[in-house]
């Protein structure tokens, strides 16, 4: 070995002692034949020893070693640093006719080198005293200490280098044992020489029952199998690693020959742990593997929190596509459809199917998906004892993770379609009453888990909703179908009327027919400008129906005068309600033209108006002839003081001028009450106190009352409300119900004077007062009163039990429609022989009630 450094050109990597110490060597004068050719000395520290010694000697010097291998000639590399890599680098860099001896090579070089000197420097004493046995014995005693010199300092150097390596390795030791990262170390022999405390925590063994034996794999796995360490040691072939550890193998991108995998371990710990493990290899200062490191982190926690994470994101899309499917702008079925699609995708599901309670209440198979139709289910009708009609009535979240084999049902899904779990999900009403299932199914057994059950849940509230508003939706599109033909079929006019601003928004053909206007001229058209603008009570009522302020939901006006295009009026009743109408609130008005009722009750009440006027004109006569007596009383006075040729006095002019002036006007009165009487009279409401008709009627009727001898007694309470009607009319039954009355005393006195019994008296007494919210007056008579069937005949007209020519039978009826338009009653009770009273209820005008006009 020595003699292949003799004379060859020979470079030294690593300038430091050892450097100089072998440059040294060779200047020794009987050594200098053997000495190499130095051509070239590196280091990185140009303050080391050899380097400085080289530079000395003009020895080509450089920092970078791998420039030495440039030099010419080259045959040696002498690495003398204690690097092992760059020994192993120079051996890969440098060209195959180079030698590379590394630090080890170079020690023993050295000491042959030793041994060299030693002996030449023997050689040449021992020649000196080959003569001299005692100087012999001498030399060979210091020969022997020499080499025991070499011996010794090769031993010292051994142990050195043994403490430093059982150093190292302690220090690694202890790194490994004190690492918080779970980590095992095996030897060449894949014997496991480290198990720190975090893997014994992490996998539940203690280091005594591992460290020796090569069972590193059995907290790991139910049979033995090579961990990742033993396949890093193993050197195996890729294919095998990919088997072993599936995907997830991969070389590790930061420390170079590792490799890393991430695994789910179902027995470690409680539930499985998800580990990512790397292993390293271990390698010998010449690149020979002699063991492997493999440290483990546990990742179930993140791998959990990602997964809660992914399958929150998953829940929340599935979520949003089947809020988005269930409200795209498709048919109902469509949309039910993608959502289904949906639902499918995000359970990996294979069929599912909707049942949907019916009229019959059973449970109906509406919607099928992802199976066809015909086989998901013989019978379309869930039977009464299957699960579907189970769960819907229980309202139960269910899942069936393997299928019985004697539900009948279900069963038939088992045999045909191979279905091995099913999930029900209820599906109810907004108020919670359960009208469905979803049933979900899937070939694979254990499909399903109780885990996404409250997405489930979630996905059924959701299509339940959306069924329920569907179902709604239709039901309101036919309802609205129904509503709009009969809208437009009306044979009244009908108005919808916007609730706040009180303008129509829609007619019906009817309403521009009768009223003569189109349907853009009526639309935005303000409904109450369609009548008479001063009706209170009408703009009142619809004002409160409107603001919902109203008791009852729709309110009749009757009688109420409405005017056409062109101003034309007739006679309507008008029915206004609230409703729904198109999905907006509304009021719905229907007008029925009554006009020709109207008038022919006008002419009615004209007729009885002239029949009563009959009545009245004896008595009228009396209160005309009455003044007329008084100005021919003045006049006659007049007269007879001019034919005397007597002057007047000016206070006699005065007086009777006044007397005439006065009686002219109370002539005048009368004949203006039975002119306002006689005038048709309006049939438009307005506020009345009744006494005041009351007291009227004395005004036509009371010289009649007299000249019967009628004792009359008025009990009118002051303070009445007053009550919604029309002053003339209601004057007009008072009038009825007082002549009734006279006639039926007068017939009571000729029946007593016939009999020949005692004149009977004669009575009428009218009392008028306040009783809970109405106004009543009751008119009573001490008449001949009225058996029980000429009572119920009373409201017909012309019903008279009186001669031809006195009744026309038409007072009462026609008092009784007076009364009926003011919201009143009448009630009669009578006795025959004794006398009769009517009693007449109106309600009384209350603010606040569609009478208010303030
Ligand atoms: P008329 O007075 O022309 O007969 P009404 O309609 O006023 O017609 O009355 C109908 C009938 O009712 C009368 O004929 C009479 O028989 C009965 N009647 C009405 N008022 C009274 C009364 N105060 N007492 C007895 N009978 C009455
Ligand atoms: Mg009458």
């Amino acid at each position: 070995m020595i003699t292949t450094l003799f004379g060859a050109k020979l470079a030294i990597v690593g300038g430091g002692k050892f450097c100089h110490a072998f440059l040294q060597f060779f200047e020794h004068p009987d050594l200098r034949h053997m000495a190499p050719k130095v051509v070239s000395v590196a280091d990185i520290d140009e303050q080391a020893p050899g380097y400085c010694y080289a530079r000395q000697k003009g020895i080509p010097i450089t920092t970078n070693y791998l420039e030495l291998l440039q030099s010419e000639g080259l045959e040696i590399v002498l690495e003398l640093t204690s690097d092992p890599t760059i020994g192993k680098n120079l051996r890969k860099e440098a060209p195959a006719d180079i030698v590379v001896f590394d630090h080890f090579q170079a020690r023993s070089l050295w000491d042959s080198l030793q041994v060299e000197r030693v002996k030449i420097e023997n050689i040449a004493e021992l020649e000196k005293k080959k003569n001299d046995p005692d100087a012999i014995i001498e030399l060979i005693n210091q020969l022997t200490e020499s080499f025991a010199t070499i011996i010794r300092a090769r031993n010292e150097r051994s142990r050195q280098i043994e403490m430093e390596l059982v150093e190292h390795e302690r220090t690694q030791s202890q790194i490994i044992q004190g690492s918080t990262i779970p980590t095992f170390v095996i030897d060449k022999n894949h014997r496991v020489t480290h198990w720190n405390r975090a893997l014994e925590k992490l996998s539940g063994y203690r280091s005594e029952t591992i460290v020796g034996t090569t069972r590193q794999w059995v907290p790991f796995w139910k049979n033995e199998r090579p961990t990742m360490a033993d396949v890093i040691l193993g050197q195996v072939p890729e294919e095998t690693i990919r088997k072993l550890y599936g995907q997830t193998w991969r070389k590790s991108l930061l420390i170079e020959g590792a490799y890393e995998a991430e695994v789910f371990f179902p027995h470690l710990g409680e539930s499985g742990k998800w580990l990512w493990f790397t292993a390293a290899p271990i390698k010998a200062p010449d690149g020979t593997i002699i063991g492997a490191i493999e440290t483990l982190w546990d990742k179930t926690e993140d791998i959990r929190a990602e997964e809660e994470r992914e399958q929150h994101n998953r829940e929340l899309s599935t979520l949003v596509s089947i809020y988005t499917a269930l409200s795209a702008p498709m048919p109902f079925n469509e949309r039910i459809m993608s959502a289904l699609h949906e639902i499918r995708d995000f359970l990996s599901a294979d069929a599912i199917c909707i049942f949907l309670r019916g009229e019959d209440a059973r449970f109906h198979l509406e919607f099928t998906f992802g199976m066809p139709e015909a086989i998901c289910d013989q019978h379309r009708i869930a039977s009464r004892d299957s699960m579907i009609s189970y769960i819907a009535q229980q309202g139960h979240f269910t899942i069936i993770n393997k299928l019985p084999q004697n539900d009948s049902d279900e069963l038939c899904l088992k045999t045909r379609e191979q279905i091995q779990s099913l999930v029900y999900i209820p599906i109810s009403t907004k108020e919670g009453n359960p009208f469905g299932v979803i049933r979900i199914g899937s070939r694979f057994a254990d499909q399903f888990s109780y885990n996404s059950k409250d997405i489930l849940v979630l996905i059924g509230n959701r299509v339940g909703v959306a069924i329920e508003n569907a179902m709604l939706q239709e039901r309101y599109i036919r309802s609205e179908e129904k509503y709009r033909s009969l809208f437009n079929n009306d044979p009244n006019p009908i108005f919808i009327i916007n609730r706040r601003s009180l303008t129509i928004s829609e007619a019906n053909q009817r309403a521009q027919d009768c009223y003569g206007y189109t349907k853009q001229e009526l639309s935005g058209f303000p409904f109450l400008e369609l009548g008479d603008p001063d009706d209170e009570e009408l703009t009142e009522g619809i004002k409160q129906l409107a603001e919902n302020n109203h008791h009852d939901r729709s309110i009749l006006f009757s009688k109420r005068r409405h005017f056409k295009k062109g101003g034309q009026a007739f006679f309507v009743n008008i029915n206004v309600s609230q409703a729904e109408y198109s999905g907006g609130d509304v009021l719905i008005a229907s007008t029925t033209d009554i006009t020709e009722s109207v008038e022919r009750e006008t002419q009615l009440i004209q007729a009885g108006k002239m029949t009563t006027l009959g009545v009245m004109a004896a008595g009228m006569a009396h209160e005309i002839n009455q003044p007329l007596n008084v100005i021919q009383v003045c006049a006659d006075f007049f007269l007879k003081m001019l034919k005397r040729g007597q002057p007047i006095s000016e206070a006699d002019l005065n007086a009777m001028a006044n007397d005439i002036v006065a009686n002219v006007a109370r002539a005048a009165g009368v004949i203006k009450h039975v002119r306002d009487f006689a005038r048709q009279s309006d049939v438009i409401r307005s506020k009345v106190n009744i006494n005041d008709p009351i007291q009227d009627v004395f005004k036509v009727l009371g010289h009649q009352i007299k000249n019967h001898e009628i004792e009359t007694e008025l009990r009118l309470s002051e303070d009445l409300p007053l009550i919604m009607a029309e002053h003339n009319r209601l004057e007009q039954v008072f009038i009825n119900l007082v002549t009734n009355a006279i006639d039926a005393m007068d017939e009571k006195v000729d029946r007593a004077e016939r009999d020949g019994g005692p004149r009977p008296e004669k009575r009428l007494t009218i009392a008028s007062y306040a009783e809970n919210a109405n106004v009543v007056v009751k008119v009573t008579d001490t008449g001949v009163g009225m058996t029980k069937e000429v009572v119920h005949k009373i409201f017909e007209p012309f019903f008279t039990t009186k001669k031809t020519g006195k009744g026309t039978g038409l007072g009462i009826s026609i008092s009784y429609g007076i009364v009926k338009d003011y919201e009143g009653t009448i009630e009669i009770e009578s006795e025959v022989g004794q006398g009769t009273t009517f009693k007449l209820s109106f309600p009384t005008h209350v603010k606040g009630t569609p009478h208010s006009n303030e």
